[in-house]
Order: C-alpha cells, then sequence, then structure tokens
C-alpha cells in the first residue's frame, strides 16, 4: 500500500486539493479500469430551453441594433419604443419551442408583475447583446423580480410572511463562489467580524467555509456543530441552541449541507428562530445551493430574514459552472446594515473615509451595495456589476421554472423533478451495491453519498479487519489505493470535516451506470485489503 509520509502531507492539502492529485494517478490505474471520477459535483446534464432562449435573444437583439445604424458589421443602439411587438413578429411559436417560451414568458411578467413590456424586453435584448455597463450594477431592474419570484418558489416553502420577497434584494454574482468570497470581504472591511471572533458552521460543510475562516486574513475561531451520521447527518437542536451565546457572533451554514445533502427540518429551523430571539445579533449566511433537490425546501431565510444572507447559485440544478451565475440575497432590514450603524465612533469613521469616495452619505449606504462596491475595491463601483448576459442567463432560468409550475402545478417542476430523479437513481445503485444502509427521506438532496469504509470494513467481513485497518493505514490510503488500483477518485471526507474513513461520492457527475460500478470497485478493493489482513494475521 502507499507510502506513509506522502500520505500525511497530501492529508495537509485541501479535499479538492488531493482529489486532483489523484486524477492522473486514477488514470494510470494499475487494473486499467475505466477511469471513473465521482469527486467533483459538477452536474453532467444541462437544461435546454433557456439555452436556446437565450441564443433566439441573440439574433433577434442585433436584427434590432440594425434599426439605428448598419455598417456592415457595424450596428446601432436598440430602441425602446415597440420592441415588444417587433419580437413577436420575430418569433416563431409554432415551429420553436423557446419562441414560445419567450413569448409565454412576457405574458408571464406582464400577468404577474403588470411589468410594461417594451421595457422588460429592453432589459432582455440590452442584456444578452451586453451593449451597456450593468446598471443599476447590484442586479438589473426586472431581472431582480424574476429572480425574487423563483427563490420564493423553490426555497421559501411553509413561509408565512407573504411580503417577504418583496423585501428581499438581490446582488447578482459570479455564482455562488464570488458571493461566498464578496461576503466575507464585506463582513470583514465593515467591521463586522474581526480575528478572534467566534463562529459556528455546520460541518461537514462545503471545505471553502472551514478554509477561509481559518486564513490570517480572518483568523476566526470556529466551533463545529456537527451534524452525524447516526442522525442521518440532520442538526440537532440541542446543539443549535449553542448558537444563543451572544458571544458567537456569526453561523455559516449549507443547507441542504454539502457533503451530507440533509436539509434543516422543522425543529432546527424553529431552533434557530429561537436563538436569534436571544441572540438578536447573530449573522447568519446559508448556502441553499442544493435546497430544489429536497421536497419543499424552507430556507432558514424565512425564519430569520433579519439576520441571514441567503446564497444561490443556479450552477447544480440548470448544469451552469461555467457560466458562474448565483445571488445574494438580503432581507430590507437586516442586522448588517444595523450592527453598522452601531459601530463605535472611530470605526464609523474608517467606514465614512472608505465609503465617501462613491456615495454622499456613507453612513446610509446599505450593506448589500457595500458589497457591490468592495467586489470591485470600491474604485471602480462605477463599472462593478456581474455582467449582463449573465443577469439574462439568471432570468430565463428563473423564468423556466416559473412556467413549468405554471404548466405542471406547484412544487412539481418537471424539469426539477428529472434532476432530482437522476441522483435519486444513482443514489439507489451506489447504496445497493454496496448493500449499504439507505437514508430515503425528502429532506435528502442525494446529490452526494457519505460512504464510512470503516462500517463497510465490518459490514463485510467483522470488527477486528476493520479494526486493523483503521490503525494500520493513513485515512487516506483507501482513497490513493481506491484511485491507483481500480480507477475510480472520491473525495476525503476529513476536508469537510467528517471523521476519518468517510468519503464522499458525487452523484452528479458520472453517467448512471456507473454507480454500480464504482460500489464494485469498493467492495473490490475492500477485499484486497482483507486478503492483506489474513496473511498478516497467520
Ligand atoms: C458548488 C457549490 C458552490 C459553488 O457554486 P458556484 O455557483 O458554482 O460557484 C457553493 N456552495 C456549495 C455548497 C456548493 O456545493
Amino acid at each position: 500500500m502507499s507510502d506513509v509520509k506522502e500520505e500525511k502531507a497530501l492529508e495537509k492539502l485541501g479535499a479538492f486539493e488531493i482529489a486532483f492529485k489523484m486524477l492522473s494517478l486514477a488514470k494510470n490505474n494499475d487494473k486499467q479500469n475505466v477511469f471513473l471520477n465521482a469527486g467533483r459535483g459538477n452536474p453532467n446534464w444541462i437544461q435546454t430551453i433557456s439555452r436556446s432562449a437565450f441564443a433566439r435573444l441573440i439574433q433577434f437583439g442585433i436584427k434590432e441594433s440594425k434599426r439605428t445604424i448598419s455598417e456592415k458589421d457595424l450596428a446601432g443602439y436598440t430602441e425602446k419604443d415597440g420592441i415588444h411587438e417587433r419580437l413577436e413578429t420575430f418569433l416563431n411559436p409554432q415551429e420553436n419551442e423557446e419562441d414560445k417560451f419567450l413569448l409565454d414568458s412576457v405574458d408571464y411578467v406582464y400577468s404577474h408583475f403588470n411589468f410594461n413590456k417594451d421595457s422588460f424586453v429592453k432589459e432582455w435584448i440590452d442584456g444578452v447583446l451586453g451593449n451597456n455597463y450593468p446598471v443599476p450594477s447590484r442586479i438589473l431592474k426586472y431581472t431582480e423580480t424574476v429572480i425574487n419570484e423563483y427563490l420564493d418558489s423553490v426555497l421559501y416553502h411553509n413561509n408565512t410572511d407573504s411580503t417577504l420577497k418583496d423585501n428581499t434584494k438581490l446582488f447578482a454574482t459570479e455564482g455562488a463562489t464570488a458571493a461566498i468570497v464578496y461576503i466575507f470581504n464585506s463582513l470583514k472591511e465593515n467591521k463586522l467580524i474581526h480575528p478572534g471572533d467566534k463562529i459556528m458552521i455546520n460541518t461537514p460543510i462545503f471545505t471553502p467555509y472551514i478554509e477561509i475562516p481559518e486564513l490570517n486574513d480572518y483568523d476566526m475561531d470556529e466551533i463545529d456543530l456537527r451534524s452525524k451520521e447516526k442522525n442521518n447527518w440532520e442538526l440537532d437542536p440541542e446543539a443549535i441552541a449553542k448558537l444563543q451565546d451572544p458571544t458567537v457572533k456569526a453561523l455559516f451554514l449549507v443547507n441542504p449541507s454539502n457533503p451530507g445533502s440533509v436539509s434543516l427540518d422543522n425543529k432546527a429551523l424553529q431552533a434557530i428562530k429561537q436563538a436569534v430571539k436571544k441572540n438578536p445579533n447573530l449573522m447568519i449566511i446559508t448556502d441553499d445551493v442544493y435546497g430544489p433537490f429536497t421536497e419543499k425546501f424552507q430556507s432558514v431565510y424565512t425564519v430569520a430574514p433579519f439576520n441571514t444572507l441567503l446564497v444561490y447559485s443556479y450552477s447544480k440544478l440548470f448544469g451552469v459552472t461555467g457560466w458562474r451565475i448565483g445571488v445574494i440575497a438580503a432581507n430590507k432590514h437586516n442586522v448588517f446594515d444595523k450592527l453598522i450603524s452601531e459601530l463605535p465612533e472611530k470605526e464609523s469613521k474608517e467606514l465614512h473615509a472608505r465609503y465617501r469616495h462613491v456615495v454622499l452619505e456613507p453612513e446610509k449606504m446599505e450593506f448589500i451595495d457595500r458589497m457591490v462596491a468592495d467586489s470591485r475595491a470600491i474604485g471602480l463601483y462605477h463599472t462593478s456589476g456581474l455582467s449582463t448576459p449573465q443577469q439574462i442567463m439568471l432570468n430565463l432560468f428563473s423564468l423556466a421554472h416559473l412556467l413549468n409550475e405554471e404548466k405542471d402545478g406547484k412544487d412539481r417542476d418537471h424539469y426539477i423533478n428529472e434532476a432530482k430523479e437522476i441522483v435519486r437513481k444513482r443514489y439507489d445503485d451506489l447504496h445497493k451495491g454496496l448493500k449499504a444502509k439507505e437514508f430515503n427521506d425528502p429532506s435528502n438532496a442525494e446529490y452526494y453519498s457519505l460512504i464510512d469504509i470503516y462500517e463497510l470494513a465490518e459490514q463485510y467481513y467483522d470488527k477486528d479487519f476493520s479494526n486493523w485497518l483503521k490503525n494500520n493505514f493513513e485515512q487516506i490510503d483507501f482513497l490513493l489505493e481506491l484511485s491507483k488500483k481500480n480507477g475510480v477518485v472520491l473525495m476525503d471526507g476529513v476536508g469537510f470535516g467528517s471523521k476519518p474513513g468517510i468519503l464522499r461520492v458525487s452523484q452528479a457527475n458520472l453517467p448512471n451506470e456507473d454507480y454500480a460500478m464504482i460500489a464494485r470497485q469498493i467492495q473490490d478493493l475492500m477485499s484486497d485489503y482483507h486478503e492483506k489482513y489474513l496473511i498478516e494475521k497467520k
């Protein structure tokens, strides 16, 4: 088996970096198996209708632009008056489903939000052409309403406050990746988090939430709210009660978790609501990327809107990791603005000096706008914001869902159901193949699985073998061998904050038939270890 020193060095790397190292090993695996990378969360499906519609909008936009100037491949700017009618003439809804989708979308925003049709279509067209800086830079006007409606539909189930979506402001970002970076950065710049601050995270968790706070720039004191395998990776309300302690400044949450995949249940949500009552200045960041993969997902944002920033990405559900599209949502009334207004005079003066360059009354600048300015180092606030074609893509994906729900029924969007069905099937194949216990529950997104190799070792053979495996090998030995010998790349759960021996399998990125194969390779390797064990025992 592998060299211990090398393994110890590897274990110091982040989980994603270890997986990257294993790729080349796996490609040249000893058994010459087909290389299977179930390490990444990148989905292997895409949503098509919004992409086709985007292409049609560009074609129409070019034609429109030629109305004002037309010199070979140079054209002018678009005009608003009558643009909706001209779009209707251009499109052919009988022939093309994407054309019908576009026309239905205009009807939808007109009937639901009473948007002016010409203004809405102009935002689409200028947006896809990318002929203007993003204005407002935080997010385009109509796009914000459409995305708020989408978030309400997929993330705010059981929410009793019907005005929540209208009181929510959005900042469109380059995926959740940028959202996370912008949030941490602005919390620090605005002196809302300090080195040594006590923060809580729900582990196991997406690695950046562990890594960023530990970095020198932040150097915060992390406390784990550990969800456990025996509770099917659910957080228990007693652990959440620790948040009532006012010395806890912030909670970083991935819900449903990555890699645990399970969403918070109602008890946990109520416990958070209680905690916020006792600790009213608690700042919560919730990353709800996998929400739509569970049934009737309810975000923490619905129970603690004042205290919560919500991060959402379109990457996973729509298969758009290359587009880099996501949002940050914040309530119009929020703890971040409140805490900024209560900063000591010295800090307040420093912030005044920082934002004075871009606004007349810096003390009135909201936290969400500060994030926009900070995202471009203040100096480039006037050219900040997500590129407009990316914003229109967000707009079109959101509309596709909203129109599907109109046709298929509330919570019955066939596209979402198909995406769920894909990961569900792979989850079943993997677990049946491994003879591992399944957790078939509406709260399980089934996007990732956590496989406990020591538990499997005991299940397949016995406790003594399992202990031998635990005591004689570095925790990533199994993972490395699996890639070197069998050609299968999984991820080490330890990087996500779970205990040793837990491996993450992504159900997102391989063809369906490969999941039974992964199960076989894990069993195959386990039997190799067992043979070695028997020889040593003699
Ligand atoms: C994939 C993922 C992200 C990154 O999303 P992008 O929009 O692709 O940057 C963020 N958070 C979690 C929990 C993820 O799994």
